[in-house]
């Protein structure tokens, strides 16, 4: 799944995360994110296309549920369905976003990459 750091999930979703950064996640530095639509503590950025985490580089970030955080899908180029939702609501550009990022893909607008391989029996896109 490719996320589009729409920054969705780090307001709406409850996750287990490290309160204090340099401790990472030892049982007594755990915290749990609000869910309510209030930022994570380690979310960084204002505007959908650009939010990113604090901590997504330190050495344990592989060992908390965000790096869990995926979708159904075949395809690992698939982008997040909620994150195509948010720029969709906000009218923004995802296949633009995904171009001035450097991937080369393109995608329909539930996320799936178009490729050949990605054409219905009718050649629709699907
Ligand atoms: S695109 Fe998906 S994974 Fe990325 S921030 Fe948005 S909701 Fe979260
Ligand atoms: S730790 Fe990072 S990825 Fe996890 S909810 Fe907070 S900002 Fe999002």
């Amino acid at each position: 799944m490719i996320c589009i750091r729409c920054g969705w999930c780090c307001k709406n979703m409850m996750a287990v995360v490290p309160d204090n950064p340099r401790w990472g996640p030892m049982e007594e530095n755990l915290i749990v994110t609000p869910g309510d639509g209030q930022r994570c503590k380690h979310l960084r950025g204002d505007i959908p296309g650009e939010y990113s985490c604090f901590i997504h580089n330190r050495e344990y970030y592989h060992e908390i549920p965000c790096h869990e955080f995926g979708q159904i899908e075949n395809d690992p180029n698939s982008v997040c369905r909620i994150g195509m939702g948010v720029f969709q609501q906000l009218g923004k550009d995802v296949n633009g976003y995904l171009q001035e990022h450097g991937f080369e893909i393109v995608v329909n607008e539930i996320g799936f990459p178009i490729t050949e391989d990605s054409k219905g029996f009718d050649g629709a896109s699907v």
